[in-house]
């Protein structure tokens, strides 16, 4: 873990200050504190550094779109016809309590042809700096609650929020889970629906992990202008299945 090397190496290098530069202890004790604790907020927040969890955030098989948070009651069955209408296919990081009020949809998802990957039990602020106990429970539940609707055993893993720690980490070895991350955010659950088209467009590349909400607020015409854009574009749409493979054969 990226998380271990880097404290053993601000570790080594207070060593060699405390050797050879006594004078200025505190001064540079100072400097390498902030440094460390500002790397360590940054990778808490913003899981594409991967400094506690190794996670895959660029898609060899073509631009991958993912739908978080579901499924939704509202949306999801219209994101839904619209993939069948478009002939692609998507990930779907599902929240355990969510799968376990609309179990029907996640037969529908698994149905046609979609991947569904967990997302947590609960999906609340309160589950974030758990103990690896407690994430383990979160994933865990989370992953009965697929399997007892579709049969499927999960082993993949959004953390919610994008929010990781140590804990965290164990919790995903231990559970021999890969992590999911993504490349671009429409911000669809802050922005218009126009604003994050326009951010899509913008940032999206062949090889693109795409992070969406089945509850987000990008209309479902402009998820639609979203997908013809990247056909003209001709990126590929990756398929979940061949991505998950991959993934687990590299
Ligand atoms: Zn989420």
């Amino acid at each position: 873990m990226r998380f271990y090397s880097l404290s053993i190496m601000f570790s080594l290098v207070f060593l060699i200050v405390a050797i050879f530069f006594s004078d200025h202890l505190w001064t540079v004790f100072g400097i390498l504190a902030f440094t460390y604790s500002s790397i360590l907020l940054w990778g808490i927040f913003d899981l594409r550094i991967q400094l506690f969890v190794k996670a895959t955030v660029h898609s060899k098989n073509g631009v991958l779109l993912t739908f978080d948070d579901g499924p939704d009651a509202e949306r999801t069955p219209a994101i839904l016809d619209l993939l069948r209408k478009k002939k692609i296919s998507a990930l779907f990081f599902v929240i355990g309590n969510q799968v376990e009020k609309h179990p029907e949809m996640i037969k529908r998802i698994v149905q046609e042809g979609h991947v569904v990957g967990g997302h947590s039990y609960s999906h609340n602020l309160r589950t974030t700096f758990y103990s690896t106990r407690s994430y383990l429970k979160e994933i865990d539940k989370c992953n009965e609650a697929i399997e007892k609707v579709t049969g499927i055993t999960n082993n993949v893993y959004r953390p919610p929020f994008g929010i990781t720690d140590p804990s965290m980490g164990r919790a995903l070895k231990i559970r021999k889970t890969k992590t999911i991350g993504w490349s671009v955010r429409s911000l669809d659950t802050k922005l218009t629906s126009k604003n994050s088209l326009s951010r899509l467009k913008r940032r999206t590349r062949k090889d693109s992990i795409v992070l969406l909400h089945d509850n987000g607020i990008l209309d479902v015409k402009d998820l639609e202008g979203y997908i013809d854009h990247c056909i003209q574009k001709e990126y590929a749409i990756a398929n979940p299945v061949e991505f998950i493979e991959d993934l687990h054969d590299a």
